[in-house]
């Protein structure tokens, strides 16, 4: 055994070493430093975090260690350590357990001239600038860990359930949304644009014509969801829209499960399912950094997460909402009319001041949503839905999709869409076409919501927003 590289059957987690059945064991724990007190009576605390929980271990480090004064009595936050000892009780009233050294190796010192998380506490928004090092503070730390809860339990919920998980392409020919909010994919040379007829000339391009990062994996999770029965896709999605806002990206994550034989009744009821079940998990399973963001970041969040978990989500028709808006004596930024898109304001109405809990609006104007989702029978409205919780508004768009061969050409021509592009999509109601839906969850919204974070760019590890993509 190699003194620095302990062989594993030793090696304990901070989370494990903080265990009282640790007790009594010898063991090594390696982590960095967080803090170091120097006592009177001659020997030092060093605080060590290893990233398996949110606490740190006491390690008590005597001055009969061999490298006390050399290098123990120079330990500071950031640097990173080994430490063998035994783990044994602790008096303090913070822990169960405290790690007295034997021996302290030191793997990398970071100044303290340099290393810029001191004792000081950074706003969220400074530590930004420091996007590789911010996982080593608690709450981006936290963070990091309920977010990766929240993926589990979302590959648990559908697995328990039959769902197929499947992986649609990050590169895609189709504009989903006919938005136009795209970030163009090419290897053409940007100083010398080949063009033809006054247009770039993309069939001189990689793919041999144009391609996009892509903005939703729907339409090619519907073809598997035409075959396998329940899919699921999720993975990196992309916008180029230019919103500053703190509950947008312009690279998130995005969970899209796709249902042959759903209509959108059964679409409700799978999305408040789901959410539930995630919101449970992150309660029951990441109890200790829940703790926290209900003790430093927003008091109400447990109760909040605990109050959904016990109510029945609203099911509003959009034209039921219209009049709950404009009844409601409120002046609104934007005003509001049958056929309008509702803002983050009215959202936010809805579900935080008139029902105080989840709203599930549906049946939307049809000239406001995309060309792919059903129209009803009144001819007005498709079967769209979105689901709104309280401060972050819409966490989840879905729709039961257009089957009918005629209708979604018609509705395609309507958006000014040209079905040839689309043809492989329109295949899938030419045989063997069935009711379908789906919804799209945004992975940074639930982990915003869940931990009570204000802002977005601080949920997910390297944010993309306009302006920024320097880590
Ligand atoms: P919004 O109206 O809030 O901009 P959207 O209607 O464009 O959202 P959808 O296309 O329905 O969103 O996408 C499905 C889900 O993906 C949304 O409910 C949301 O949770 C998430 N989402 C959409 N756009 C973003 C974004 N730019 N950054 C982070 N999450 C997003
Ligand atoms: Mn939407």
């Amino acid at each position: 055994m190699s003194q620095e590289n302990p062989s594993a059957a030793e090696v304990l987690s901070v989370a494990q070493a903080r265990e009282p059945e640790a007790i009594g064991r010898t063991a090594c724990v390696r982590g960095w430093v967080r803090t170091r007190r120097d006592s009177k009576a001659g020997f030092s605390f060093v605080e060590i975090n290893d990233g398996s929980c949110l606490a740190n271990l006491q390690v008590i480090a005597p001055a009969e260690l061999e490298n006390y004064q050399s290098e123990v009595r120079r330990l500071g936050p950031g640097c990173s350590v080994a430490v063998w000892g035994q783990i044994q009780a602790s008096q303090g009233r913070e822990q169960a357990t405290e790690l007295v050294a034997q021996r302290v190796h030191v793997y990398g010192w970071a100044d303290p001239q340099h290393y810029p998380l001191q004792k000081k506490r950074h706003s969220f928004e400074k530590l930004r600038q420091w996007a590789h090092l911010r996982p080593r503070t608690n709450t981006l730390g936290a963070v990091a860990r309920v977010r990766n809860t929240l993926c589990w339990a979302i590959h648990r919920f559908f697995q328990q359930r039959g769902f197929y998980y499947i992986h649609t392409p990050i590169i895609t020919a189709s504009d989903c949304e006919g938005a136009g909010q795209l970030f163009r994919v090419t290897t053409l040379d940007l100083a010398r644009v080949p063009l033809k007829d006054g247009q770039v000339d993309f069939s001189q391009d990689f793919f041999h014509r144009a391609t996009y990062l892509t903005v939703s994996g729907q339409l090619e999770a519907e073809a598997y969801a035409c075959a396998l029965g329940k899919v699921y896709t999720f993975g990196p999605t992309f916008r180029a829209e230019n919103s500053n806002t703190s509950r947008h990206l312009a690279e998130f994550w995005m969970v899209e499960p796709e249902m042959a034989f759903y209509e959108l009744a059964d679409n409700m009821q799978l999305a408040e399912e789901f959410l539930k079940e995630l919101f449970r998990t992150v309660l029951e399973e990441a109890a200790e950094d829940m703790a926290f963001f209900a003790r430093w970041i927003d008091k109400q969040v447990i109760d909040t997460l605990q109050g959904i978990i016990d109510s029945e989500f609203v099911r509003l028709p959009y034209t039921e909402a219209i009049d709950i808006l404009q009844r409601s004596g409120r002046q609104f930024e934007f005003s509001v009319e049958w056929g309008c898109d509702l803002q983050s304001e009215h959202e936010r109405y809805l579900t935080e001041e008139h029902f105080r809990r989840p709203v599930i609006l549906y049946d939307y104007p049809r000239q406001i949503k995309p060309f792919y989702m059903r129209v009803n029978d009144d001819g007005r409205t498709v079967r769209a839905m979105d689901v709104l919780v309280p401060r972050v508004g819409e966490i989840i768009g879905g729709s039961q999709r257009e089957e009918r061969q005629e209708v979604l050409l018609e509705r395609m021509k309507e958006q000014g869409l040209d079905p040839e592009h689309y043809w492989w999509y329109v295949d899938l109601r030419r045989f063997g076409t069935v009711p379908h839906s789906g919804f799209g969850l945004g992975l940074e919204r639930t982990v915003q919501f869940v931990t009570g974070m204000a802002n977005i760019r601080d949920v997910i590890p390297f944010p993309r927003t306009p302006g920024n993509a320097e880590f």
